[in-house]
């Protein structure tokens, strides 16, 4: 299935809204999915559309949530998501940092308790949308999926680490699960889309595996507690010292709970973020960092690639080829994630005139 992205975003708006949200609501969540197909994540796109509304169903994400500010000094935050919808509670707790990084030259912001709050690049892109240097720390409560160097078993989420540095023509993200690949990744694999690393589960015997039962068994949902194995963590050592960190921070600073046992609320999935925020210009004139920042760009991608017709790419250079991609020709789906979707459609009760043709 190749779909624009329009049709896309209002169809999946009008599964949520028929499904128990406000039509607002409906309209952020759709527009953040389908924003991560356009960006070439499909890990963190239309394909979780079940999922959340299971989950909305079993009252494990609640809608319209207004989220609450429990700490509110002029330079940190503390923002209570409430168990509300990721891209509800989320921006409200970005934008309190940036205005605060705005008014003061830097600022830092806790968020705990937010439903799945999607792509951590989201919210790096909203910092440099606004002219902020932002770094995030996201952890998983309720989601154990990712091995530590060194161990087989569970022990971390697949918290992922984004970072944003604004430059006048160009934003810099850099966003990524510490884990070696993203659970939405093995979910898209699952479901009969990209191919997974060889290397990138490992089963109880420590033996390597890039087949997605080690994660799920043979469940049709795609439960991950119905598989013995797990997602390694990347990176090594350095990636799973990273890992710990956003649990660190994510989830035992913020008050979201860590990965671990006995955090959280129990069958609620929540993602909480430690973000920091900076005015650049406090540091010096951004002309002149970025003059710098565009010398070493060039410098750094001028390195002969390592593979025969290969290159060197920033951060978040191949998230924009695939906005430009698939903003012209449309976003492909996997037969099995667009069954799904429509599969959820029809159980919410939407008319089957409400499902678009493809592209
Ligand atoms: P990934 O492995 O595709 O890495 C993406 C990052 O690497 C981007 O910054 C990208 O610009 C850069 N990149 C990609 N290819 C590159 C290349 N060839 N050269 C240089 N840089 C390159 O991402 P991932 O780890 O699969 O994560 C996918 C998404 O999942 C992220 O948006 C992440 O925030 C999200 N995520 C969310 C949660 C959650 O609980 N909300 C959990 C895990 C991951």
């Amino acid at each position: 299935m190749l779909i624009q992205v329009a049709p896309l975003k209002s169809f999946v708006a009008s599964i949520f809204a028929r499904a128990g949200t406000s039509e607002a609501e409906a309209a952020r969540i759709a527009g953040y999915l389908a924003e991560a197909n356009l960006v070439g994540h499909d890990s963190h796109g239309v394909v979780r559309v079940p999922r959340y509304i299971q989950w909305l169903k079993e009252g494990r994400v609640l809608a319209d949530v207004t989220p609450e500010v429990v700490v509110d000094t002029p330079v940190i935050g503390v923002v209570d998501g409430k168990f509300g919808f990721g891209q509800t509670v989320t921006p409200v707790a970005v934008q309190l940092g940036i205005d605060k990084a705005l008014m003061m030259g830097l600022s830092a912001v806790a968020l705990r308790n937010s439903g799945h709050l999607g792509r951590a690049g989201d919210w790096a892109e909203m910092a440099a949308a606004a002219g902020l240097i932002s770094i995030h720390y996201v952890n998983v409560q309720g989601s154990l999926l990712v091995a530590p160097f060194g161990g087989v078993d569970r022990r971390i989420s697949t918290a992922p680490f984004a970072m944003s540095v604004p430059l006048p023509n160009r934003p810099l993200i850099l966003d990524f699960a510490t884990s070696h690949v993203a659970e939405g990744k093995v979910l898209v694999a699952s479901r009969g889309g990209k191919k997974l690393p060889v290397d990138a589960l490992i089963r109880p015997d420590g033996t390597l595996s890039g087949d997605p039962t080690t994660l799920y068994g043979k469940s049709e949902d795609r439960n991950p507690e119905n598989g013995e194995g797990a997602i390694r963590a990347f990176g090594l050592h350095k990636g799973s010292g990273l890992a710990f960190m956003c649990e660190m921070l994510g989830g035992a600073l913020t008050g979201n709970g860590t990965c671990g046992p006995r955090e959280g609320e129990r069958g609620r999935i929540t993602n909480g973020m430690m973000s920091f925020y900076l005015r650049p210009d406090v540091i010096g004139p951004v002309e002149e960092m970025a003059a710098r920042a565009e010398r070493y760009i060039e410098f750094y991608k001028s390195s002969r690639p390592s593979e025969p017709g290969g290159e060197v790419l920033i951060p978040g250079e191949t998230e924009n080829r695939s906005r430009a991609e698939r903003g012209a020709k449309g976003i492909p789906l996997p037969d099995d994630t667009w069954s799904s979707i429509v599969a959820t459609a029809r159980e919410v009760g939407l008319n089957d005139t409400a499902i678009p043709q493809a592209a």
